[in-house]
């Protein structure tokens, strides 16, 4: 029997780009009063550098497109992780089954979430999070080392639901790291393919991918249904 629910936060229960956009926008407002360039046009670039170059260097090559002081990028950084998240709101099926999940009750709900501290705390706040489950962990409060597939946030998670591991299903959208280090605990697994995210695209061998797959989280329970009666995947 299915006893507790445990999610991965970003691209699963919202759409993470649209944090990144507001991160960039707090940047850009940064440096356009800093330095007189125009918001508009800086925050279109990191935009336009994302897409090429991935997330790594948008920022060094920003500041080296408009000419400006390499040594910004730490205080980006700072101004991107510490920024109030704006735009940014929960998938509608996501919040559809966690609050039906939280007005029933029938089921103790978790997530678990990897990334710096200071972010994900920020996003979990803005997205209303912290009244609508019962419990989350964000990974590197522990270390870096616990961040997922590590089985340290199952293990507590579990612990503090007094449940077994087969009792708790995790549901994440990156098979890198989202279904091994559960799967190998014995957590069923069930991974969400959206229409936009960084992860949609990646297929893994199968011990990576997880038990199950949908396109949205609004009938969770029927797939629940299916894992207590036994039923295989697709
Ligand atoms: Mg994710």
């Amino acid at each position: 029997m299915i006893k507790a629910i445990i999610f991965d936060l970003d691209d699963t229960l919202y759409y993470e780009q649209d944090y990144v956009k507001s991160g960039f926008r707090a940047v850009s407002r940064y440096i356009g009063s800093k330095y007189g360039v125009s918001e508009k046009e800086f925050y279109k670039l990191q935009l336009d550098i994302l897409e090429k170059e991935g997330r790594g260097k948008v920022f060094d090559l920003a500041l080296e497109n408009f000419s400006l002081p390499q040594d910004e990028v730490e205080k980006m950084l700072a101004v991107y992780r510490s920024h109030n998240p704006e735009g940014i709101r929960l998938y509608e099926d996501a919040e559809y089954i966690l609050r039906k999940l939280k007005r029933e009750g029938k089921y103790k709900t978790g997530i678990i979430t990897d990334g710096n501290s200071q972010v994900q705390w920020n996003k979990i706040k803005a997205l209303g999070l912290i009244d609508l489950v019962d419990e989350i962990i964000v990974t590197d409060d522990f270390g870096v080392d616990k961040r997922k597939p590590a089985p340290f946030a199952y293990l507590r998670l579990l612990e503090s639901f007094k449940i077994k591991a087969g009792e708790a299903v995790y549901i994440g959208d990156n098979p890198l790291k989202d279904f091994i280090g559960a799967r190998g605990l014995g957590l069923k697994t069930i991974r969400i393919v959206r229409e936009k995210g960084m992860h949609i695209e990646k297929r893994m061998e199968v011990s990576y991918e997880a038990d199950f797959e949908v396109n949205t989280l609004r009938n969770l329970e029927d797939i629940l249904n299916r894992i207590d009666r036994g039923d295989s995947c697709d």
